[in-house]
C-alpha cells in the first residue's frame, strides 16, 4: 500500500503554502467523500500528501449579502439542502442535493466538493449551472471569480492550476419571476453516486405577459462535463412556454447532448432522457416562476 502524509490545515493560509509548494504531489479534500471513493474505484491516484480543509472551520458558511449568497468550501451538502434561503430562492439546488448518496455522504460531502471532482453525474454541480453560478478561486496571488460554465475543462478536470483552491460559490439571488427545477433518472439507488443515467436542472425567469424573458438549462451525465444546453436555451427564449416550443426544445437538448454509452444506459436511451427531463424541467421552473409571481402580486 502507499504510504502517503495528511496535512490537517489549520488556517485557509496554510492550506494555500502546502498546496503551492507541493503542486501536483498534494491533493485538496473537503469532505472527501469523492476523492476516497475514485481511489477505492481506481479512477483517482493516492497523492503523496492530502490536505484536508476540515479544520478550517470559517470556510463553512452559507450567507446571503449584496444580492448574492455564498456557499463556503466547508458548507456540507446537508446544510445546503436544509438553508432556508437555499429552499425558497434555489430549489433546484435543493432537489439536486436531495438526490446525492445517503445522509451520511451529504453530512460529510461539500457543496464545492461536488463541483471540484468535475464528474458529468455531479448533481448539485448541474443545478448551480442553472442557477448561473460563479466560483471564486483563491491563492497566494488573490482571488477571482470564474463562470461555473467556464470551470470545468473535462472529466475529472477545472480550470483550478497549481496553488488554487475554491473559497466559495457564488449564486445571484434573482426576482421573484424567477424559479428552478432538477430532476434526474438513475437506474440504480441512490448510494451509486455514479450510475446516474441523466438529469437536467432548469432556471427561468418569467416576463411580464407570461413569457420566458431569460433561462439556463444544465445536463449532467450527458456530455463529458455538466453542459448547458444553448441550443434549446435560444429556442425558448423569448416564448410562451407551450406543448410545441417545450418539445422543439426538448428534441434541440437531444441533439446537444453527448452521452458516452455505459452500464448507465446506452447513448440513445440518454439522448431520449435529455428531451423529456427538460420539457419536464422547463415545465416545472414555469409553474413555480408563475405561483411565486402571483404570491408577489397578492401581497
Ligand atoms: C456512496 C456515495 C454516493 C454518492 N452519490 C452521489 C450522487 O448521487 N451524486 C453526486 O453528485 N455525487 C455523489 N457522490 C460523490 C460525492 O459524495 C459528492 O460529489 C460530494 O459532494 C463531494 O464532496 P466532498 O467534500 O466529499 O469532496 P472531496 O472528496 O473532499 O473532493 C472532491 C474533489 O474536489 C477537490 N476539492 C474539494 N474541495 C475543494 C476546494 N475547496 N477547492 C479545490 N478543490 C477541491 C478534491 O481535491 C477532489 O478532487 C457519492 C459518493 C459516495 C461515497
Amino acid at each position: 500500500m502507499k504510504r502517503c502524509e495528511y496535512i490537517p490545515a489549520k488556517t485557509l493560509s496554510e492550506a494555500l503554502d502546502v498546496l503551492s509548494e507541493a503542486g501536483d504531489r498534494a491533493k485538496l479534500i473537503a469532505g472527501g467523500t469523492g476523492l476516497m471513493s475514485a481511489i477505492m474505484a481506481g479512477r483517482a491516484e493516492t497523492p503523496e500528501i492530502f490536505v484536508s480543509l476540515h479544520r478550517v472551520r470559517d470556510l463553512d458558511y452559507v450567507t446571503l449579502a449584496s444580492g448574492s449568497l455564498r456557499i463556503g468550501a466547508l458548507a456540507s451538502l446537508r446544510r445546503v439542502e436544509l438553508d432556508d434561503q437555499v429552499r425558497a430562492s434555489f430549489p433546484a439546488l435543493a432537489e439536486a442535493i436531495a438526490h446525492i448518496g445517503s445522509l451520511q455522504v451529504r453530512n460529510v460531502g461539500t457543496v464545492v466538493g461536488n463541483l471540484c471532482g468535475a464528474s458529468s453525474s455531479a448533481d448539485a454541480a448541474v443545478a448551480l449551472l442553472s442557477i448561473g453560478a460563479k466560483v471564486r478561486i483563491i491563492s497566494k496571488q488573490g482571488e477571482k471569480d470564474v463562470d461555473l460554465a467556464d470551470f470545468f475543462t473535462g472529466p475529472a478536470r477545472t480550470v483550478l492550476g497549481r496553488g488554487e483552491l475554491v473559497k466559495e460559490v457564488v449564486l445571484p439571488v434573482a426576482s421573484n419571476r424567477t424559479a428552478g427545477a432538477f430532476q434526474r433518472v438513475s437506474p440504480r439507488s441512490a448510494l451509486d453516486g455514479l450510475m446516474v443515467a441523466a438529469s437536467t436542472a432548469t432556471t427561468v425567469t418569467l416576463g411580464a405577459g407570461g413569457e420566458i424573458e431569460d433561462l439556463r438549462i444544465a445536463l449532467g451525465s450527458l456530455a463529458q462535463t455538466p453542459i448547458r444546453a444553448r441550443e434549446a436555451e435560444k429556442l425558448l427564449k423569448g416564448q410562451k412556454p407551450t406543448a410545441d416550443t417545450l418539445e422543439a426544445a426538448g428534441q434541440a437538448a437531444t441533439r446537444e447532448s453527448q452521452p458516452v454509452e455505459d452500464i448507465r444506459g446506452s447513448a440513445e436511451y440518454r439522448k431520449a432522457l435529455a428531451r423529456v427531463l427538460v420539457k419536464r424541467t422547463v415545465e416545472e421552473a414555469v409553474r413555480r416562476a408563475q405561483s411565486s409571481a402571483r404570491r408577489e402580486s397578492v401581497a
